[in-house]
């Protein structure tokens, strides 16, 4: 049987792509090397947080991030429907914090960037710093005192590790082959154009188009063009705290504490770029991120260290997406969402399915094209 479209690679941006195409009654193939959302879609620390003067933003990057934003409810609350799984959204705000004079001036103009570009933000002073998070401004601890911050208020963050398993249920309840422990080794090309994938072993997968999702090995498969995407190493610890002692998202420069309901106050995170596709967390990360969490927050000293991990962002050569249609007819890519992959997916999701069905994205995604790196050499 041949699919509509067979979705390589079972991340967060794969499962949405295909639950989305699924939606719309498209027959799809979804296949994962290994397990769903094991990757960087695990490692992450779901942070919904668009920002102008991050990675190429403002521009399309920014429209694309604010535009996921606005979907998130109805997206998580879509996903929670068809499947009972209980999935936390939170949308509580964010406070990007200086602590020293020398942070205040550079603070002010990344608040006048975030006006001027559209996102919603707050400028906010001590006392309401502190009355909104006591803990940032426990009296005798030693901490550095909080002058100023940037709230985000549409901010926040999802319980990403529990959303992509979830996703994939969906696909296949709609009726879509979830095929998992499957190594795509390259693409299937007839007649000019691509017909589907063949995974390790020589099984045959074949559809009418094919999607690259496949993260930061995305460039890896046999038979595509050389779309020069790689990994971008991130580290995170989680600490367990009970009771929480923050309501929402803290950065401070070097490292953000991110509350999760279940008890675990995340450290994100490291961004290690040319590091290559080792993912075992090291000495040099644990020690930033905790050092820099014990600083920001001396009462965590004794807060019990429950976790540490890393992972791999799929990140292209200038930093930008890469959705789009490829030279080659039927095939289609969906990676290179580096450090905001959890926030894009549903946008991303959208912009691929009107390409796919209906030949035109609903958002604009041409600065994302993968054609723009005709000729370029693979990472
Ligand atoms: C430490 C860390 C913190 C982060 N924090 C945030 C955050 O707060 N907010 C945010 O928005 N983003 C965050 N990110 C980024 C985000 O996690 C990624 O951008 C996103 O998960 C990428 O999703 P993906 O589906 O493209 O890739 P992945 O989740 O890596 O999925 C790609 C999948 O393709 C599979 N695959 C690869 N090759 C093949 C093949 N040949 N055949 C079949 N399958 C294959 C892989 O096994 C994998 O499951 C963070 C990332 C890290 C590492």
């Amino acid at each position: 049987m041949a699919f509509d479209v067979v979705v390589v690679g079972a991340g967060i941006v794969g499962c949405s792509v295909a639950w989305r195409l699924a939606r719309e009654g498209a027959s799809v193939a979804l296949v994962e090397r290994g397990e769903v959302g094991a990757e960087a879609s695990w490692a992450g620390g779901g942070q919904l947080v668009p920002e102008a003067g991050r990675e190429g933003a403002p521009g399309p990057l920014l429209d694309h991030w604010l535009a996921a934003l606005r979907m998130y409810p109805e997206y998580v609350a879509a996903v929670r429907e068809e499947t009972g799984a209980q999935l936390e959204l939170k949308q509580g705000g964010r406070l990007l914090v200086a602590h020293e004079e020398g942070q205040l001036v550079g603070l002010r103009e990344h608040f006048e960037l975030q006006n001027r570009h559209g996102v919603r933000a707050e400028w906010w002073e001590g006392d309401q710093i502190a009355a909104a998070e006591p803990a940032l401004a426990v009296a005798g601890s030693g901490q550095p005192p909080v002058l100023a911050a940037i709230h985000f208020p549409d901010h926040g963050f999802v319980e990403n590790r529990r959303l992509v398993p979830a996703l994939a249920q969906a696909v296949a309840k709609r009726g879509g082959l979830v095929r998992t422990h499957a190594p795509v080794s390259r693409l299937v090309v007839e007649g000019g154009r691509a017909r589907g994938v063949e995974i390790a072993g020589g099984e045959r997968i074949a559809a009418g188009a094919v999607v690259n999702a496949a993260g930061a090995w995305a460039s890896q498969i046999g038979g595509t063009a050389a779309v020069p995407v790689g990994p971008s190493k991130g580290q995170m610890a989680a600490l367990e705290l009970r009771p929480m002692p923050l309501e929402r998202i803290v950065s401070f420069a070097g490292v953000t504490f991110v509350p999760r309901a279940d008890g675990r106050l995340l450290l994100a995170a490291t961004k290690e770029n040319d590091v290559g596709y080792d993912k075992r967390p090291t000495l040099w990360a644990m020690q930033h991120l905790l050092a820099g969490a014990m600083r920001h927050m001396p009462q965590l000293r004794q807060a019990t260290l429950a976790e540490t991990w890393a992972g791999l962002r799929p990140r292209a050569a200038d930093d930008m997406p890469v959705v789009g249609r490829d030279e080659l007819d039927g095939l289609y890519w969906a990676t290179g969402h580096y450090s905001m992959g959890i926030l894009s997916a549903p946008a991303t999701a959208e912009a691929l399915t009107g390409l796919i069905l209906r030949g035109q994205s609903p958002l604009p995604i041409d600065a994302f094209t993968p054609r723009r790196f005709a000729g370029a050499p693979a990472r």
